[in-house]
């Protein structure tokens, strides 16, 4: 496939499978066939992936992304060969950085789930087109993964705003959103993969989604507490 199709998701995938290292070969920057230059964008979430990797103590020499044509054999073999020699000397993943098996399942679920997260905040240098090989090791620098990564936002709905128009549990890319009808709705935290649909489409009249960064989310609404009654309802209750 085009290496323009490579996803953060793809490479975090395969060292959740165990790889020890990932390969990415592309055409030649500025030979893409097509206007959408895809290779640039695989360069952009190759430095993106390195420096995540850093961030949780895997070592980013584990992930190499090489450009050359169909012509280049040759050079593919050598390439190929270069990277599964270094790969063999640093050894083992997670056990090369002394990271035990456990821990290193939890950090590379934790990466991945937040992948749709790193996406949207980081979009617009993942559309960077750097011509210049020197400007690679700035595009994204470690401190900006550690805050992005460290500070990563919450999703919560507000019990006292929620309206239970249902149009968050069904724009939820991953169903993490419990409600129904004149019930208010709840994030289950530990499904959320953090894409902030919730937050855009919670109509404004209702503004019942807040984006909460550096704090805590409080605990969900207990499910006796969820029914909501109308306001016409009520009145209809309390005369009863
Ligand atoms: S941010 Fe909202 S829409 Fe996105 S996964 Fe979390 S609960 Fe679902
Ligand atoms: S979109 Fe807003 S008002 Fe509607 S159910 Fe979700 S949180 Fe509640």
């Amino acid at each position: 496939m085009c290496s323009g199709r490579v996803d953060l998701e793809f490479i975090f995938r395969a060292f959740a499978n165990g790889m020890d290292g990932v390969f990415i070969g592309g055409c030649r920057l500025n030979e893409c066939n097509y206007i959408t230059q895809g290779n640039y964008d695989a360069l952009n979430i190759v430095l993106l992936s390195r420096k995540i990797m850093a961030h949780i103590g895997l070592n980013p020499e584990r992930l190499d992304i090489q450009f050359m044509s169909s012509g280049d054999g040759i050079i593919f073999t050598e390439v190929v060969d270069d990277f599964s020699k270094k790969i063999r000397e640093l050894g083992p993943l997670g056990k090369a950085e002394e990271i035990d098996e456990d821990q290193l399942e939890s950090k590379l679920a934790e990466v991945r789930r937040l992948i749709p997260y790193i996406k949207i905040e980081k979009r617009k240098k993942l559309a960077s087109r750097l011509k210049d090989e020197k400007e690679y090791d700035g595009l994204f620098s470690a401190e900006e993964i550690d805050e992005l990564l460290s500070e990563a936002a919450s999703y919560y709905i507000d019990p006292a705003k929620c309206q239970a128009c249902m149009i968050c549990a069904k724009r939820c890319p991953v169903e993490a959103i419990a409600g129904g009808k004149n019930l208010i709705h709840v994030i289950d935290q530990d499904a959320c993969i953090k894409c902030g649909t919730c937050f855009e489409v919670c109509p404004p009249r209702f503004g019942a989604v807040a984006r909460l960064s550096g704090e805590p989310v409080p605990p969900p609404i207990p499910e006796k507490e969820r029914k909501i009654i109308r306001k016409s309802k009520k009145a209809v209750a309390d005369k009863g």
